[in-house]
């Protein structure tokens, strides 16, 4: 049997891909190389537990996801919308001014940026929101650090928080990232909110893996290659196909790409960023708010960047009577998981006292690809391109922005394309 459409990857973008392609009365077979959909959104049961893989948040501005989400049937929760900062030894609390001014008139008092920055930020928020989200991903672009310090921003500000703040964004704290991606992420945390489904990120990419056919995914499938006939899968079966979609994280893309001598161009990135995610259960909770809590005063303090507890925002994250607390470290740490697990709990001894040593240890998540890497030259226009050949496309963050909006405009760029093609070329009915 010939397929009209192979896609390889059953994450948000090659799901997203096969969901368009399905409107459009063309099907698709996806397959997966894990036991389950989701690649990077991913949610483990441990304990009564709900262990996302590596801390992260739905952002309910996200276009793509009201387009193409049942955002009611997750049951979103959110975040409140500013952080605790921690800064020479005392937690200031940094409100977003639209939504919380009395709290934002306490912070206009804290320590994190002068005055000045504070209405700096009025400045930034006003520029992020204005035009289209396309717009703002195509704007003229140069690393967010120069851009916050052309804004005016004092480096007390940077440091204390955006570094960690964007830092917790872009999973890097040097803020090499484009100042696209700074005006993108600025413009969606003003415009919604941070948010958490009650039943852990997974239930994204299930939604939408429900929406297929039934027989359309087959997980525990890797590919191994790619070829105009079609792919070929470990253990070397051939599954012939009129078209294919590498819709895999951007190195493992590159790799099948590179495989299919006959591509036309179109590289595809592989700089990657990663993190580490610890997760404790706690009798109590150290902090009673629903909020993120940032490491103001950078790596000298210790490894952890940002801290929150998920309970707190969808009680279901915990099983009844304790709360999950979950701690975000920049990077991959090249310290061994006993000396990591030691340096956490130090420094968050420091942070919320003694009650710290009672906490229980959970799960170690090292992600060494959790992002693509987004420096200016990596945004570039040409890296975009989601054709490859006529009858090879490519899907995933990498193509667009590292992101949930990003995989899941990428699966859906990647599908149009196939389509406008094979309409005109009347290769798939
Ligand atoms: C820790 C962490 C925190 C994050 N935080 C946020 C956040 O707060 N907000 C946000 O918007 N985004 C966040 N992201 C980014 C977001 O999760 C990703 O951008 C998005 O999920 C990428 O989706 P994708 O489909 O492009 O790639 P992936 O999810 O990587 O999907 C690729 C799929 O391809 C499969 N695959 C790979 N090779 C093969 C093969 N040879 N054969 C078959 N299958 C294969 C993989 O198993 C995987 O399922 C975070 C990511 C991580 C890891």
């Amino acid at each position: 049997m010939v397929h009209d459409v192979i896609v390889i990857g059953g994450g948000l973008a090659g799901l997203a891909c096969a969901l368009r392609l399905q409107q459009q009365g063309i099907e698709a077979l996806v397959l997966e190389g894990a036991d389950r959909v989701g690649g990077r959104v991913c949610t483990d049961r441990v304990e009564g537990f709900a262990l996302d893989r590596g801390f992260q948040v739905y952002l309910t501005a996200y276009p793509e996801g009201r387009r193409v989400l049942d955002l009611d049937a997750l049951w979103l929760r959110p975040f409140y919308p500013g952080a605790l900062v921690r800064r020479r030894g005392r937690f200031h609390k940094v409100a977003d001014p639209w939504r919380h001014p009395l709290d934002a008139l306490v912070s206009l008092a804290s320590p994190v940026g002068t005055l000045g920055d504070k209405l700096r930020v009025r400045t930034l928020r006003a520029r992020a929101r204005g035009g289209t989200v396309e717009e703002r991903l195509s704007a003229p672009q140069t690393t967010t650090l120069a851009a916050l310090r052309r804004d005016g921003f004092s480096e007390g500000m940077i440091d204390a928080f955006f570094r960690p703040f964007l830092g917790g964004v872009f999973l890097e704290r040097e803020l090499e990232t484009s100042s696209r991606m700074l005006e993108f992420v600025f413009r969606m945390f003003s415009a919604g909110d941070a948010a958490l489904p009650a039943a852990g990120m997974q239930a994204i990419p299930e939604q939408l893996s429900l929406r297929l056919p039934a027989g359309a995914v087959r997980t525990e499938t890797v590919v191994t290659g790619v070829d105009r006939e079609g792919v070929t899968l470990a253990g070397g079966k051939r599954l012939p196909a009129r078209a294919v979609v590498i819709a895999t994280e951007g190195p493992e893309a590159a790799r099948l790409a590179a495989a299919d001598r006959e591509r036309a161009g179109g590289a595809v990135p592989g700089a990657a960023r990663g993190t580490t995610c610890l997760y404790f259960a706690a009798s109590q909770p150290p902090v009673t708010e629903p909020i993120l809590v940032l490491a103001g005063d950078g790596p000298a303090d210790g490894p952890v960047n940002n801290l929150c507890v998920p309970s707190l925002v969808q009680p279901a994250y915990a099983p009844p009577g304790a709360a999950l607390v979950s701690v975000t470290i920049v990077g991959v740490p090249a310290l061994g998981d006993a000396a990591l697990l030691a340096a956490v709990l130090d420094q968050l001894t420091d942070w919320f006292g003694a009650a710290v040593r009672g906490w229980r240890h959970l799960r170690t998540y090292r992600i060494p690809y959790a992002l693509p890497s987004a420096t200016p030259a990596e945004l570039d226009p040409s890296s975009r391109a989601v054709r490859l050949r006529e009858g090879l496309y490519v899907a995933g963050d990498h193509r667009e922005s590292p992101s949930t909006q990003g995989a899941l405009v990428s699966g859906r760029r990647a599908a149009e394309a196939l389509i406008a093609e094979s309409e005109r070329r009347g290769t798939i009915a």
